[in-house]
């Protein structure tokens, strides 16, 4: 298993405790976290600008991607190999738990752009009730 040390050399990143804390926090996580969630318990180990500016270099590096929900509200996921530029992905939005997660598989979308339009990426977040919400729905 890569540890976020790896990560970041891979990157040419300097470990930071932040840094490597956002990290761990995901590789511990099949699933998108907010800030929120990231902190955890650990709300007063760093500074909002520390964590913030330590999210937007991960970002920049492609170790981690944003994913913007519906609300506008924001969680993070990390870039694994099958997420590559080339291979933009969709993710799926539990309306029960609010859940996010990647989903494998490049995204189809078709649509006409006008002439000499270019497209850059494609976001698309699909909103439904992911499988554990269903089996828990029934069980009661
Ligand atoms: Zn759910
Ligand atoms: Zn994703």
């Amino acid at each position: 298993m890569i540890t976020a040390e790896e990560i970041l050399r891979k990157q040419d990143l300097r470990s930071t405790a932040c840094r490597k804390f956002i990290i761990n926090g995901l590789l511990k996580s099949d699933r998108a976290m907010s800030e929120n969630e990231l902190k955890g318990n650990f709300h007063e180990l760093f500074d909002r600008v520390t964590f913030y500016r330590s999210l937007i270099t991960l970002e920049d590096s492609g170790i981690i991607h944003k994913i913007v929900l519906n609300d506008n509200s924001v969680k993070y996921a990390l870039n694994s190999h099958h997420h590559n530029e080339n291979n933009l992905h969709s993710h799926f939005h539990c309306e029960e738990c609010d859940e996010v997660l990647c989903l494998e598989g490049k995204t189809r979308f078709e649509a006409e752009l006008p002439d000499d339009f270019v497209t850059h990426g494609v976001f698309v977040v699909i909103e439904g009730i992911c499988a554990d919400c269903i089996n828990h729905t029934q069980s009661i």
